[in-house]
């Protein structure tokens, strides 16, 4: 949709394209609208209103823009809260002693808030001289008007603009009717926008599962024919955004839509595996890092990578056991070709696959009797990632149940006990 829905800038040159009555009828429209949408600023962070209050106070416009006011709409808590503004990045810079101007591609400014960060950044336009860099990207660093920042947003419902001081929320491409609809649509051409920065494929995708939202026909259509152009995103952006599918709190309904849209070839071919075990442990892996991270607990991506990529390991386990005369060097060998398999495909960065491949090393340690190796166990580092990775093979019936519950009853006993259940502890019938 191409008109615009804006009110505040009556000056707005796109205004004399309708005539005043129809603008009266728009606003009318517009102002009955947003009555049941009104935003509760109870759930609007204290750093974020104080921004616009002191942004406003220099006489600028500031509004909340962005996934914050989508999400509160929806009735979702928001992540954090972006700003976006007329003031450049250094008047916003001084308009803030605690503040930083960052960015490359394009300067934003953070404002800090202890440990909340204010996100600022200044309207911008669509590239106008279209500069392409070498990683194919379109480089867009020129600032513009309200309209033109809506204009270069991702979707509909991404381009809503709330001002905190008259409660209204400006919305140019129909994102609240979107909202009401639950539909996820891109804002312009599908495919120039795909083709401009082919990220938001990925990004349609994972909100569709994050809200619950059905893509818009067109916006969905022009999905598979935009898949190569990924290629050409650079890798860091890539894993960041994939990561997002699983560790926001929506990974089991993430996991549906990467397979729906076969992402799951792209990035991790090794989840197809239909191995039943797997598919528990999976899908199970998945629900606890959606309660974790309802309860505010902490995330470790290399755990979820481990989970992935186990299937890999038990397989290659299997296959060089018989061919090496201790089964740790079997292990090894299956976990650093297992790795080096993914690697050719979409690699995982060294920090992440050090920590899956000391969670796996890890896992045959629970089997032993030895009083010194288990206390050494204990004492490891990567322990409780590796204990939870072992219930989560024992809630799958991969192993038997026995060994995580031996463990559970160990770490809640005290020093005593500890001693009495090592004397009693059974060694399984495993390899790994
Ligand atoms: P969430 O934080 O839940 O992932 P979000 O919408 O806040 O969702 P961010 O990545 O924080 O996502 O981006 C903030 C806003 O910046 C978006 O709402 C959107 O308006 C804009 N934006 C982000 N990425 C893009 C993109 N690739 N193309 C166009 N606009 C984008
Ligand atoms: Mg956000």
């Amino acid at each position: 949709m191409n008109l615009v829905m804006f009110f505040g800038k009556k000056n707005n040159q796109r205004y004399n394209f309708m005539n005043s009555n129809l603008l009266k009828v728009f606003q009318k429209k517009i102002h009955s609208f947003f009555k049941p949408n009104r935003i509760n600023h109870d759930l609007i962070s204290e750093p974020a209103l104080d921004t616009i209050k002191i942004l406003k106070k220099n006489n600028y416009d500031a509004f909340i823009v962005g996934g914050a006011i989508r999400d509160i709409l929806m009735g979702y808590k928001p992540k954090d809260f972006d700003i976006a503004t007329n003031a450049t990045p250094e008047q916003v810079r001084s308009a803030f002693k605690r503040s930083r101007i960052i960015g490359r591609r394009f300067k934003i400014v953070h404002v800090i808030y202890g440990r909340e960060i204010i996100e600022v950044s200044t309207f911008r336009s669509k590239p106008r001289k279209k500069i392409e860099m070498s990683n194919g990207v379109l480089k867009d660093n020129e600032y513009g008007s309200i309209e033109e920042d809506a204009e270069r947003r991702d979707f509909t419902i991404n381009a809503l603009y709330y001002d905190v001081e008259d409660k209204k929320i400006i919305d140019f491409f129909g994102g609240l009717n979107d909202i009401q609809d639950n539909q996820l649509r891109l804002i312009g051409d599908p495919k120039l926008r795909y083709k401009e920065d082919p990220i938001r494929i990925l990004r349609a995708i994972r909100f569709s599962a994050k809200l619950k939202m059905e893509i818009h026909s067109k916006t969905l259509n022009e999905i598979n024919n935009s898949m190569e152009f990924l290629k050409s995103v650079p890798y860091s952006r890539l894993f960041d955004e994939v990561m997002k599918f699983f560790l926001t709190g929506h990974a089991e309904e993430s996991m549906m839509k990467f397979k729906k849209y076969n992402l799951v070839n792209i990035y991790f071919p090794s989840l197809k595996n239909n191995n039943k075990i797997f598919k528990n442990f999976l899908l199970q892996s998945l629900k606890n890092t959606d309660l974790r991270i309802k309860n505010g607990k902490s995330i470790n991506p290399g755990f979820l990578l481990a989970v992935f990529l186990w299937r890999d390991v038990i397989e290659l386990f299997e296959k060089y056991d018989k061919n090496f005369p201790h089964s740790s060097l079997a292990l090894n060998k299956a976990i650093d070709n297992t790795i080096y398999k993914q690697s050719k495909i979409f690699p995982i960065q060294r920090r992440f696959s050090i920590t899956m491949s000391e969670i796996w090393r890890l896992q045959p340690r629970f089997n032993s009797k030895s009083s010194k190796k288990i206390y050494r166990l204990l004492n490891h580092p990567r322990f409780r990632a590796s204990y939870d990775f072992l219930l989560l093979r024992c809630q799958s019936l991969e192993i038997s149940k026995s060994i995580g519950l031996w463990w559970t009853k160990f770490i809640e006993s005290d020093k005593k006990n500890q001693d009495l259940l090592i004397a009693n502890k059974k060694i399984e019938d495993i390899k790994i």
